[in-house]
């Protein structure tokens, strides 16, 4: 991982104007991605981690938009790109890989017509140097006999092998980001375990920053470098992956990891459910997110949105416990 910022999101804000009313779902999010990083954004469902990539990509559908904030990537602002700007971006510098890789191919195309189309679309060069860079990649990603699985439509490959084809498509014109959108939760653990795998190779390889959607901790830990916890649209905590699996600072957080097994311990561990649901986006409470379900909540928490408050100088938690004044005393007891 270099020290070359090549993301920038700051003061995101994007909101989905039903006739319900305003859904707010992401709320003044910001952080940075790094080149050659993999960083993990986890959440329950709802908590805004896939809305914020979507608004990076500008590829929200109506009644989404995005009302504030500004996305820097390598010096320019995405948000005020027109759409046509927006596709040359999008899969040249840019990639996003889904849960689902059918959505993503078109059943009546073979893999490899549909891999020369992408690298045509992006690449200037000829159909026969598409073939080879397609061959090229769907061997690193893994597919045995690539030359023959190029004729293959979608249906003869396996859901692990379209995944695979997937992210070598995803990866044939070498952006320098990669969003994957839990791209591993439909796959069994085997396949699941090949393709992390794969992508932790592809940025040895290949240097490629990836920011890895996902609600399993356990991939979290397994994958990335650091980790970006969102709760009802905001960003609640953000650490690198040790920092935040052995010093968690956010009550969110620490309920979360409570919630899930954890593989390193033998002993019979008892799982905590994090009790209540998730704040209603069209009605988001007046203080933290959090604050409904927090044992910890005190009375400035119903009123009052926390700050991302700097913890250490790589770790954040947005919680009133991190305001500079807060007693040392009061933040001991969640620990
Ligand atoms: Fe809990 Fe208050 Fe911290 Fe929110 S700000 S996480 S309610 S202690």
């Amino acid at each position: 991982m270099k020290n070359e910022k090549i993301l920038k999101v700051k003061g995101l804000e994007t909101s989905f104007f039903t006739h319900l009313g305003e859904v707010k779902a992401v709320r003044n999010v910001s952080f940075d991605i790094y080149k050659g990083e993999v960083v993990g954004l986890v959440g329950e469902s709802g908590s805004g981690k896939s809305i914020t990539c979507m608004s990076i990509m500008k590829l929200l559908q109506h009644p989404g938009k995005i009302k504030n904030g500004e996305v820097i990537f390598k010096g320019e602002d995405l948000v005020t790109k027109s759409s046509k700007e927006m596709r040359k971006i999008q899969g040249d510098e840019i990639s996003m890989i889904f849960q689902d890789p059918m959505t993503a191919l078109n059943p009546v195309y073979t893999i490899g017509n549909q891999m020369v189309e992408v690298i045509r679309a992006h690449k200037k060069i000829s159909k026969k140097e598409a073939e080879q860079t397609a061959l090229k990649m769907l061997e690193a990603v893994g597919i045995p006999d690539p030359a023959k699985r190029m004729k293959n439509y979608p249906n003869e490959f396996s859901g692990g092998m379209r995944q695979r084809a997937i992210i070598a498509m995803a990866l044939s014109c070498e952006p320098e980001l990669l969003i994957a959108d839990e791209p591993t939760t439909a796959l069994d653990v085997t396949i699941q375990a090949q393709i992390l795998d794969l992508l932790k190779d592809l940025r040895t390889k290949l240097d490629t920053s990836i920011i890895f959607i996902t609600h399993d901790l356990g991939v979290i830990a397994e994958l990335c470098d650091r980790v970006i916890v969102m709760y009802g649209g905001m960003v609640m905590e953000e650490a690198s992956v040790i920092d935040l699996f052995s010093e968690p600072k956010n009550p969110y957080t620490i309920g979360l990891l409570k919630s899930v097994p954890n593989p390193d311990i033998l002993i019979k561990q008892k799982l905590i459910p994090i009790p209540g649901s998730p704040p209603d986006m069209l009605n988001p409470p007046k203080g933290c997110a959090f604050c409904k379900r927090c044992e910890y909540a005190m009375e400035i928490c119903l009123e009052e949105v926390p700050e991302l408050y700097e913890v250490t100088k790589r770790h954040k938690s947005r919680c009133h416990l991190y305001h500079p004044d807060a007693p040392e005393v009061v933040r001991k007891q969640v620990m």
